[in-house]
Order: C-alpha cells, then structure tokens, then sequence
C-alpha cells in the first residue's frame, strides 16, 4: 500500500500591514509553532474594503515593507495574490484561488486578531468562507477574550453556531503594538524602535512616510 500523503498545513496571515510590525509577526511565528503549520503566507491587501483611509500607503510600499519584516524567516512567506488583483480584496477570492493553487491535499487557516474574528461573519461570502478555512484567533491586549469564551461553551446564538466549530482560539504573548500607533508616532517623531524590525523602521524613514 503507498504510504499516505502528509496533508500541508498553510497560514495565511491576512492583514494591511500599514506597516507591519511585531504583533503581526509573533502571531504568526506562534501559529506556525502551536498549529504545526508548514508555512505562513503573508497577505497584504490590495484594497481592503474596510479601510479606505488616505494614511493607507499604496500596495506595492506595504508588500516591500512585509517582505523586508519576514525576509530573515524561512517558513514565512509574502504574496501579491491580492495586491495584484484589480478591485477591492476580498478573503474568500484570495481563499479560492490558493484552493487552486495548492490543490486538495493542503488544510488553509487563516490567522487573525482577535479583534478581526468577528467582523468576519461580515465579510463577503462569510459561509463559504468558513467551509474554506480554519480561523485561528489570536489574543489582542484591548479586545476581550469573555466573548470566545462564551462562543466556545454556550451552543445559543447564530454566530457563534457558525463560528464556533472553525475557530481556535490562539494565547500569544501581549503585545499592544497597532499600525494605528506606529504612523502616529512616526508623525509626531516618537520611537518606533522595538515595535517594528529595524529595517522596516528604517524604510519608513527613509521614504518619509506619514510625515505630511
Ligand atoms: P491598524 O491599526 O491600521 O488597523 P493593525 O495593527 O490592526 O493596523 P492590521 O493590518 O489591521 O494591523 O492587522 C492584520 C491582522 O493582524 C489582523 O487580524 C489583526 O487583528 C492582527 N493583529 C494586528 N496587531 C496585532 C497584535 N498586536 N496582536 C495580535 N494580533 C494583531
Ligand atoms: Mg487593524
């Protein structure tokens, strides 16, 4: 009998990454470590529907600054999957399309926030988006953990029905960096260093960005 095929394990870390910063780089580094991924993909967007903020620097400097972030890791990974598609980025089509890409033998997790988790039964196609993926959640320092607590234990409640079988809840170690709070104080010439990797930080000012 041939020996059965491993099935590959594949994060996807979907994000702005305006910029990216240490928060979104040990969620990864830990879901790779607690859900035995093979490799994280990281996903800048292209234009994320939920944001459409003048501060948002154009895709092609988020995907630079992700790739400088990552480049010292070799089970991250960066695509343009969504900075390349025309339109607004959409999960379930960049989803669909690394179903395509990697075929039946691969499982996806998508890794977000914890303050992300829920805004996901918004997203567009949010069904099908949940038959595609597993969710891991990760702890945030400002977003209450008592609501994946009680979506964990409580069966009531039609999101938290859906939700629940396809989302792992993820402690990681807190770390109360946003983009939000890097631009602001690259703005007001406060630190950024220790919050971002150093090249990344030295892209920024280089480049002058949020300086107005
Ligand atoms: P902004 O302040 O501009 O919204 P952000 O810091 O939230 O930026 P995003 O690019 O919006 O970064 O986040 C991408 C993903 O990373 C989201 O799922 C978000 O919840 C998660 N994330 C961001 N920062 C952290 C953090 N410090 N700890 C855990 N998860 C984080
Ligand atoms: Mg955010």
């Amino acid at each position: 009998m041939p020996a059965k095929k491993k099935r590959y394990r594949i994060g996807v870390m979907g994000g702005t990454f305006n910029p990216i910063h240490y928060g979104h780089l040990v969620t990864a580094e830990e879901a790779l470590y607690q859900f035995k991924l093979d490799k994280v993909i990281f996903m800048p967007a292209g234009k994320p529907p939920h944001k459409r903020d003048s501060e948002i620097l154009p895709p092609e400097e988020r995907y630079l600054l992700t790739v400088i972030a990552t480049a010292s890791n070799p089970d991250f990974v960066v695509s343009r999957l969504e900075i390349d598609r025309k339109g607004l980025s959409y999960t379930i089509d960049t989803l669909l399309e690394l179903h395509q890409i990697y075929g039946p033998r691969a499982d996806l997790f998508f890794i977000t926030g914890a303050d992300a988790v829920w805004e996901l039964l918004t997203w567009k196609d949010a069904d099908k988006l949940l038959e595609l993926t597993e969710f891991i959640a990760a702890t945030r320092p400002g977003y209450s953990l008592e609501k994946f607590k009680k979506l964990h234990v409580l069966p009531e409640g039609k999101a938290g029905e859906k939700l629940r079988p396809k989302v792992s809840i993820m402690e990681i170690p807190a770390l109360a960096i946003s983009s939000t709070d890097i631009r602001q104080r690259v703005r007001e010439g406060r630190p950024i260093r220790y919050l971002v990797p150093e090249g990344v930080a030295s892209y920024i000012y280089k480049c002058g960005f949020w300086k107005d």
